[in-house]
């Protein structure tokens, strides 16, 4: 069984990102850019249902600019067999994404399709169920178990109070969270491995997927400042703010 994994480029989770000075978006020139951590987790599991004989190749595809070679190039370190860039330079929306990736699945017929549960960078939670939705496959979002026995995927994700299995039928999307497991730190020799791994490199047209944006971004900026705190002298004091000053906001 084959595996597509799909793997983001984004700010690094550690960076404090910056609104850009013309408010169209965040700022990423010169920041240090990561895997999307929960595509790390995607890519983990996907290699240990091929340690564990389940799956036979596992094929990373990210979607953005050149530089998410580099991303690709991470996810064969971890373990993928061969990767895909689907380069253009202009900034992807979920359903661009979605449609590049159902065209990838029609290509390669995988039996199972792992994305993260989120970007984090929009937030956004979309491109997994826009992409089981237009390649009709079945879907469980937010996995945090997966086992894959028989033709069938049976996933646990957590859900208020508690948790809940599914079984969905094969070929199907899933989505990786936090839970599922604890990505491998990748080793020298392993990276040293994945330069040599394939990468190729398409472009949305050979796809014939059209990527332009659907929505418009009107204004991005930073949440408003916190102000800042008081001390009082007495619990009194203290009371007596609380009765007329403190707001429930
Ligand atoms: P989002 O819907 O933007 O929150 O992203 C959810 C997941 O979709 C990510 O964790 C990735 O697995 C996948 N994804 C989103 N954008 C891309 C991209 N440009 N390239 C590859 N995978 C992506």
């Amino acid at each position: 069984m084959k595996i597509i994994v799909a793997v983001k480029r984004v700010v690094d989770y550690n960076v404090k990102v910056r609104v850009k000075s013309d408010h169209s978006g965040v700022e990423t020139a010169n920041i240090k850019m990561s895997m999307n951590p929960f595509d790390e987790i995607a890519i983990e599991e996907a290699v240990r249902l091929k340690e564990k004989g389940v799956a036979s190749e596992i094929i990373a595809v990210s979607c953005g600019v050149a530089q998410c070679q580099e991303t690709l190039r991470t996810a064969l370190a971890i373990g993928a067999d061969r990767a895909i860039l689907v380069e253009c330079s202009e900034l992807l929306q979920p359903l661009a994404v979605a449609k590049l990736l159902k065209a990838l699945v029609a290509r390669e017929q995988p039996g199972l399709i792992i994305l993260g549960k989120q970007a984090i960078d929009d937030d956004c939670n979309q491109t997994g169920q826009m992409l089981a939705a237009l390649a009709n496959l079945p879907q469980v979002t937010f996995a945090s178990k997966l086992d894959i026995a028989d033709g069938m995927a049976t996933v646990s994700r957590e859900v208020d109070g508690g948790s809940e299995t599914l079984q969905v039928t094969l070929p199907a999307v899933v989505t990786a969270d936090l839970r599922l497991n604890e990505p491998r730190y990748v080793t020298l020799p392993n990276i040293m491995k994945a330069k040599k791994k394939p990468l190729e490199i398409l472009k949305p047209a050979d796809l014939g997927v059209d990527v332009t944006p659907r929505l418009k971004t009107l204004r991005v900026s930073e949440p408003p400042v916190r102000s800042a705190g008081m001390l009082v002298p007495d619990v009194a004091t203290l009371v007596a703010k609380l009765r007329t000053q403190a707001k429930v906001i």
